[in-house]
C-alpha cells in the first residue's frame, strides 16, 4: 500500500459557520433577500421568494400545506428556527425525526427541515414510495463534512492491514454522518450511534473486536471512551490529512479507540470559563452541555446528554431551577419560552445558531412547498439502493441493541 501526504482541507460549512452570530438577544427572520447578505452558500431559487416578508411567507406555508393534506408530513429539527419549527408536524433529534418519517407511510412527501444527512437517514427509512426533500439543498453539516468517504476509505484499508493479526476494529459511525460511510458499517461489521446510545453502540463493539474505530466526532467519541474506563492514553486521533493517521502501525496497535479528526463547530464554543462565570453569576445553577462538547467542558457540566435528554429534563424540572445549556441556541430559546417558570440560558453569551440548519429560511420552505402543489418535487434526497441497503444494516443493528 503506498501511503500518501493530502493536502489538509477545511469544509465550506466550518468555515460559514459564524455566519449568523450576533450579540442581539433574538434571531429575528428577514426577508431571504436580507439574509442573502450573511454571506454563506444558499440555493438559488425563483425571485418571487426573495422579498416576501415572513408573514407573507407563513399565509403562503400554511395554504399550501393544507392543500396537500395527507401527502405531506413535514418534519422539523430541534435546532431549526422558531419561524419553521412552528410548521413541523413532529420535531425532535435526527434519529428521532428519522423513525418517524419511517412511521408515516401514509404521507408521499416528507420534507425534512433539518441538514442533509439527516434527509438521507430519512430516505433510508422511508418506504420506497416516499420522497424526502430537503428545503435548501446548501443545508449540510459541518461535523458530517469533515469526513469524506474517501478519506474513510483509506482509513479503513490503512486500518485493517496495521491491524491484521492484532485484535481487529470494529466501525462506529455517528448519525451525523454521510449515508456512504454509514454503508462502510454496514459492510464492515459496524454500527450507527446516536448521542443517546454511543455508550452501548461501544459496548457492543468492544464485544466483538478490541478497538473501535469512531466516525467522525472526536468529542463524542472521547467523552463516550472515558465513560467507559477507556483512558486517554489508550486513544489515537486518526488526522484523515496524513499517513496512517499521522501514527505509528505500533501506537494503532496500543490503541483501543481511533477517534477521526472531526468536530462539531457549534458545541466546541462552549469552554469551561463560560460554566464558571454562569456559576459565578446564577449561584445553584444546573449545567447541562451536549457530548459533542469537548472533554473539559463535559467533565465540568452536572449532566451531559443528548437535546431529547436536555429538552426532557429541564421540562421535567421543578419550578425556579435555573439551567446554564451548553447546545444549539435556537432550541436553548425554545426550552426558555416553553419553561416559564424556571430560568434557561445559553452558556455562550453570543447568539450563534447552526448556521447550516439555519439555511432552512421560510422562503425555501414555501418554495418547495408550492412546487408539491403544481406537481414538481423540488429537492429530493435519494441515496442509491445499494449504499441505502448497506446503511440501513449499519443503522438496523444499532436498532436491536436499544
Ligand atoms: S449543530 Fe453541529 S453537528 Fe449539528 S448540524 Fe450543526 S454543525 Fe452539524
Amino acid at each position: 500500500m503506498v501511503l500518501q501526504v493530502k493536502e489538509p482541507t477545511i469544509p465550506i460549512t466550518e468555515i460559514e459557520q459564524s455566519a449568523f452570530c450576533q450579540t442581539e438577544d433574538e434571531l429575528k427572520t428577514k426577508t431571504l433577500e436580507e439574509e442573502f447578505s450573511a454571506g454563506v452558500r444558499w440555493q438559488k431559487l425563483p425571485i418571487s421568494y426573495l422579498r416576501k416578508t415572513p408573514e407573507e411567507l407563513d399565509d403562503r406555508i400554511l395554504y399550501a400545506r393544507a392543500k396537500l393534506g395527507d401527502q405531506l408530513v413535514v418534519l422539523g429539527h430541534h435546532y431549526q428556527r422558531n419561524a419553521i419549527i412552528r410548521f413541523a408536524d413532529y420535531r425532535g433529534d435526527s434519529f428521532k425525526l428519522s423513525q418517524l418519517a419511517a412511521s408515516q407511510d401514509r404521507a408521499e412527501y416528507i420534507v425534512f427541515c433539518g441538514v442533509h444527512f439527516m434527509a438521507e437517514t430519512a430516505d433510508i427509512l422511508s418506504a420506497r414510495h416516499q420522497q424526502v426533500i430537503l428545503p435548501n439543498l446548501t443545508a449540510g453539516c459541518s461535523m458530517a463534512d469533515m469526513a469524506h468517504v474517501d478519506d474513510v476509505l483509506d482509513c479503513w484499508e490503512e486500518l485493517e492491514e496495521a491491524l491484521d493479526g492484532y485484535g481487529g476494529i470494529t466501525p462506529i459511525t455517528y448519525m451525523n454522518s454521510t449515508a456512504a460511510i454509514k454503508a462502510l458499517c454496514g459492510r464492515n461489521e459496524g454500527i450507527v450511534c446516536t448521542s443517546s446510545n454511543a455508550r452501548a453502540t461501544f459496548e457492543w463493539a468492544f464485544e466483538r473486536s478490541e478497538r473501535v474505530l469512531f466516525l467522525p466526532d472526536q468529542h463524542l467519541g472521547r467523552n463516550t471512551a472515558v465513560q467507559l474506563g477507556v483512558g486517554l492514553d489508550e486513544m489515537v486521533v486518526w488526522n484523515p490529512f496524513k499517513p496512517l493517521g499521522g501514527h505509528t502501525p505500533d501506537e494503532l496497535r496500543r490503541a483501543r479507540v481511533v477517534l477521526w479528526q472531526g468536530h462539531c463547530s457549534v458545541h466546541t464554543r462552549f469552554t469551561v470559563e463560560q460554566i464558571e462565570r454562569a456559576r459565578s453569576s446564577v449561584p445553584g445553577v444546573n449545567v447541562m452541555v451536549h457530548p459533542e462538547c469537548t472533554l473539559d467542558v463535559v467533565q465540568a457540566a452536572d449532566v451531559n446528554g443528548s437535546t431529547e435528554l436536555i429538552t426532557r429534563t429541564i421540562s421535567d424540572a421543578p419550578a425556579g431551577s435555573a439551567w446554564a445549556v451548553g447546545t444549539e441556541v435556537s432550541l436553548v430559546n425554545r426550552i426558555a419560552q416553553q419553561n416559564p417558570d424556571k430560568t434557561v440560558f445559553c452558556l455562550d453569551s453570543v447568539v450563534c445558531p447552526c448556521s447550516t440548519m439555519y439555511r432552512i429560511h421560510p422562503a425555501y420552505l414555501s418554495w418547495v412547498l408550492d412546487g408539491l402543489n403544481e406537481g414538481v418535487v423540488v429537492n429530493r434526497i435519494s441515496v442509491d439502493e445499494r449504499t441505502a441497503g448497506e446503511a440501513r444494516v449499519a443503522l438496523d443493528r444499532m436498532l436491536s441493541i436499544t
